[in-house]
């Protein structure tokens, strides 16, 4: 007697209770007598299977024998799924005990679920794409509105500082860029409010900002730094070069008209270009230096003050 029959009860014990072996017994009736859990979670989902039916009603049932081994095949082909199970049998007066070892199913509802997922995942995939893009949007204009002069829609004073500190600390660490600020202070403003109307100094200041920075190459930076005053910084340095720009700046705004009124706007341009050695402070100091200059000297002009110079007058 070898093992499997001296712990046959054992096993047949083990296999009706947690196996995740399938096993069915099928009556000399050719009904399905008793199905394991296994069987069950095995075959439910696909075909429906109810102890005490006809095996044969159920599916088709194969058998194949050898001389020492019967094999018992049930295949079902449904429209949307199908199974083939072949299990080994035992046979025991007229009920044969079938164990379904290995089994093959190929199921269209799991391909079906799956599919179905696929889709469900691709969506929700599409639709967190889209609020990303909202929401990245929503940063781009959170970020725009941080840094913005809401009335001129030019970079604020803010803006301004993290532009020029960037500039200069790269510059620092490279040892290498040129830059130049143009700081402009418009001329008697107080009389344009007090003349005109603070709404009329409003326009002022709105087209003054737009002929800044259309005049402006796209790389160079215009803020508001205060009320009437505007920052520029030039992504150049050499003095003649930033010179030429501010006087530029001065005639152009020289030009602004406000339709229904008549009055002529000037400003005042203090310019100096960045040395290694300068810091943040020291640079807009120097401009600062050079605008109130230009004011002293009757306003409506440059002034242009190098580190190293001192005092130019254009
Ligand atoms: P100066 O030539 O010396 O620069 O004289 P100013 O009159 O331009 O200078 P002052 O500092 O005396 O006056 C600046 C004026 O700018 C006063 C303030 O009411 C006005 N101002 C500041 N911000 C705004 C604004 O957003 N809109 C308007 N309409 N006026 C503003
Ligand atoms: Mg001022
Ligand atoms: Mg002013």
């Amino acid at each position: 007697m070898d093992f499997l029959n001296l712990f046959k009860d054992e096993i047949l014990n083990y296999l009706k209770g947690d196996s995740e072996i399938p096993i069915i017994v099928i009556n000399s009736e050719g009904e399905i007598f008793y199905a394991n859990n296994a069987f069950y979670s095995l075959v439910s989902n696909r075909v429906e299977v109810k102890a005490t039916h006809d095996i044969n009603e159920i599916f088709t049932v194969v058998v194949e024998e050898t001389a020492n081994s019967k094999e018992i095949t049930l295949i079902r082909t449904d429209k949307h799924n199908s199974i083939k199970i072949t299990g080994k049998t035992i046979q025991k007066e007229k009920n044969i005990l079938v164990i379904f070892e290995d089994y093959i199913f190929n199921d269209d509802s799991i391909t079906e679920k799956l599919t179905t997922m696929n889709i469900e995942m691709s969506n929700i995939t599409r639709e967190l794409a889209k609020k990303n893009a909202k929401l990245e949007q929503a940063n781009k204009k959170i970020t725009e509105l941080l840094n913005k002069d809401y009335l001129t829609q030019v970079g604020n004073r803010k803006y301004f500082y993290e532009r020029l500190e960037a500039m200069i600390s790269y510059y620092k660490r490279t040892k290498n860029g040129k830059l130049a600020l143009v700081l402009c202070d418009i001329d008697n403003f107080k009389n344009v409010n007090d003349t005109y109307g603070h709404d009329v100094g409003d326009l002022v200041l709105v087209n003054f900002a737009g002929a800044l920075k259309d005049k402006l190459r796209k790389e160079d930076v215009v803020a508001r730094f205060g009320g009437e005053e505007f920052i520029v910084i030039l992504t150049c340095s050499d003095e003649e070069d930033v010179k030429e720009v501010a006087e530029r700046l001065r005639k152009l705004v020289s030009k602004i008209t406000i339709p229904g009124h008549d009055l002529t706007v000037t400003a005042s341009f203090g310019a100096t270009e960045y040395h290694f050695e300068d810091t943040v402070d020291s640079i807009i100091k120097r401009a600062d230096e050079a605008m109130y200059e230009a004011k002293d000297k009757g306003r409506n002009n440059v002034v242009y003050k190098s580190r190293l110079d001192g005092t130019k007058n254009n």
